[in-house]
This record gives C-alpha cells, sequence and structure tokens, in this order.
C-alpha cells in the first residue's frame, strides 16, 4: 500500500510516498481502509521532529473510511463499519489502529466530515468542557480563531454563553473568526493585553485556549483577569518552554497543558466525549468548515500550506 513516511525529519522535502505492507490487526485493533485523512498541525511537529517519534514512520493521526478486518478481542465493530478514528500511521491506504479510539459513524455522516470533525472537534469539546469549563457571560480568548481548532473552540464557546475574542493575523481571517462565534477580533499585531483588558471592562479574560505558544505567550497570560486559567494547548508559533511560576501570582491564575491523546485513554473517555461532541456536529450546532481535500500523493503541499498560515478550517488527505 502507499504510505506516507518520513526518515529524517525536517521540511516538506522529507515526507517521501513509499510502498510498504498493509498492516494486520492485532489483538484489540482494527484494520481500516482509509477514504480521508486529517492534516493536522502535530503532524507538522512529527515531521520537523518538535515532538520526537522513532524514524522512520508513517505520518497522520486521524482519519474515516471502512473496516477492513478486526482483531481478537474487538466485539464492538465489525468488518463494514464506517469509522472515524483517532491513531498513529494514518497516512496511509490503511492503518491498523486501536479499537479504543474508533468511532462509528452516524448514519448521516459523510466519510470526509468523519475525518474532520474528530481530532479538532474532540480537543474544542474537552477544552472549553472540561480543561477550563466555559461558563455563561465567560471573557474566552482564542488565538487562530480561523483555523481548524480555533474556529471550533470559537464556536463551542460561544454556544456556552461567553464572550469570544478571537485573534488572526489577516485581515481576510477576521470575518471567518466572527462567523465562528466571536464577538470581538483581534489581529496579532494589535496590542493585545490592551484590547482585551479594554473589551472586558478592565477585569480581563476567565480564560485562554492558546494553541500559539510562545509567539503571544506574554501578551495573552497578561490579558488574563483575575484566578484566570491559561490552557496551553499547541505550539504553532513556538514552544513556551519555560512558565515562571512567580508571573501567576499577581493575579492567582492557573496554567495548565492538556494533550487529547493522554486525555482519551480509555474506551469510556472516548464514548463520553464523542457522545457530547458528534450530536453537536449532526445538528448543525458546531460546524466542521473543510478548508480543502487534497490528493493523497499532494501531502506536501497541504503541509506547506498549513504552516503557511494561509488556511481556515480543516484539511484532509483523500485516497
Ligand atoms: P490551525 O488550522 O489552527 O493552523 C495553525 C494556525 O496557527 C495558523 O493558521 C495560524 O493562524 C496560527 N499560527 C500562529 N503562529 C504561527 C506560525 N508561526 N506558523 C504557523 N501558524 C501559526 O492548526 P490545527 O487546528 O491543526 O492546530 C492548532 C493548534 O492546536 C496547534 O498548535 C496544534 O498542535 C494544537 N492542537 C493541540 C491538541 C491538544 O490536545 N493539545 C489537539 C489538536 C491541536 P493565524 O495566522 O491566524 O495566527
Amino acid at each position: 500500500m502507499k504510505a506516507v513516511r518520513v526518515h529524517t525529519t525536517g521540511g516538506i522535502d522529507k515526507l517521501t510516498i513509499e510502498e510498504i505492507p498493509v498492516p494486520v490487526a492485532k489483538p484489540g485493533e482494527v484494520v481500516v481502509k482509509n477514504a480521508f485523512i486529517g492534516v493536522n498541525y502535530i503532524d507538522i511537529y512529527h515531521r520537523t521532529g518538535l515532538y520526537p517519534l522513532a524514524l522512520p514512520v508513517v505520518l497522520g493521526r486521524e482519519g474515516s473510511g471502512v473496516v477492513e478486518s478486526v482483531g481478537e478481542g474487538v466485539s464492538d465493530l465489525a468488518v463494514g463499519d464506517r469509522v472515524g478514528y483517532l491513531g498513529s500511521h494514518s497516512y496511509a491506504e490503511y492503518n491498523a489502529v486501536a479499537a479504543i479510539h474508533v468511532v462509528k459513524l452516524p448514519a448521516g455522516m459523510e466519510l470526509e466530515k468523519g475525518a474532520a470533525c474528530l481530532l479538532q472537534g474532540l480537543t474544542a469539546g474537552y477544552l472549553v468542557f472540561d480543561s477550563y469549563k466555559v461558563q455563561r457571560g465567560d471573557f474566552v480568548v482564542v488565538p487562530a480563531a480561523a483555523g481548524g481548532t480555533g474556529s471550533l473552540i470559537c464556536q463551542l464557546a460561544k454556544l456556552q454563553g461567553a464572550t469570544v475574542i478571537g485573534i488572526v493575523s489577516t485581515e481576510k481571517k477576521v470575518q471567518i473568526a466572527k462567523d465562528n462565534g466571536a464577538a470581538h477580533v483581534l489581529l496579532t499585531s494589535a496590542d493585545i493585553t490592551a484590547e482585551i483588558l479594554k473589551i472586558t471592562g478592565g477585569r480581563g479574560a476567565h480564560v485562554v485556549y492558546d494553541g500559539v505558544g510562545m509567539a503571544l505567550y506574554e501578551q495573552l497570560r497578561k490579558s488574563l483577569g483575575k484566578r484566570g486559567m491559561y490552557v496551553s494547548f499547541g505550539n504553532a508559533g513556538g514552544l513556551i518552554e519555560k512558565v515562571n511560576p512567580a508571573d501567576l501570582i499577581p493575579k492567582c491564575l492557573s496554567f495548565m497543558r492538556p494533550v487529547l491523546f493522554q486525555y482519551l485513554e480509555t474506551r469510556e473517555e472516548v464514548l463520553d466525549l464523542t457522545s457530547r461532541v458528534l450530536p453537536l456536529i449532526e445538528s448543525g450546532k458546531l460546524n466542521i468548515q473543510i478548508h480543502k481535500i487534497y490528493d493523497f500523493d499532494n501531502v506536501a503541499q497541504a503541509h506547506q500550506d498549513l504552516e503557511g498560515r494561509g488556511t481556515t478550517g480543516k484539511l484532509l488527505l483523500k485516497l
């Protein structure tokens, strides 16, 4: 089968499309014949080596398709099921995935939406519902508010009754962030702390959901109000390498660094979160926007576009 592998970390030239054997389902796994593959920022961290993996490695953390075979001990999935999944090595025609991370897609959900909604949708879900539980009336700050994950955080926070302050890098993305529910949208070039304090009447924000990292860390931390929560969940703009607890003291701030794959370690955790997020997608309350579907062989272009900050919403590869 065809797969996208990385032998040495680096730029998009390190993405190689190769023939490798079709995997076999081990106990507790199913093999999925992929139809669509989600492209996520974590794939870039894996390609560049920011998050090191044993090499060579097939990239990719999510996909959708049809169950091709079922390993020993798997009772709630069957050959032919239409599924979406979280897992490793999804940039391939087939993938062997732990069954606990596989979700049967609702009857009316297209396979492309199945690949587009899980990693980013469940991330937005655990962030807004659990990591810091957004309450009606909260001021919620969301950098990369037109991006794949950010756009869903904005929507969910608004559904919870919050006032969302989005941050984007270009004028073109301002309207997209507003369409996602941001009541206020700031450009990254603005004096972000001053603007957020102004919008919040001087109190500061209740929570920041930050997938950008170092580039905005100082400004965002200073824009939190008393007892505010800094939820750092990504590093598209550089890793926050040091958090000085002394900086948290004046306003009794909390700092959290959660990760979806550690958050969802059991079948119960996966089913609980999907039962809270998928119905919102099915009912259209949470709108998954697909930026572009790339041919599988065009994976390098997808990475270049995502890193180049020109994309809004979800990127998919199609087999
Ligand atoms: P996005 O679609 O949000 O794309 C990344 C966005 O980050 C860009 O569009 C850009 O928006 C912004 N950005 C800021 N600085 C830079 C930079 N220097 N280079 C590139 N982009 C930059 O990607 P994803 O939705 O896939 O991921 C968003 C973040 O969420 C990532 O950090 C990812 O690792 C994290 N994540 C974390 C999870 C977790 O559980 N911890 C799970 C899922 C995602 P703009 O130009 O408007 O600033």
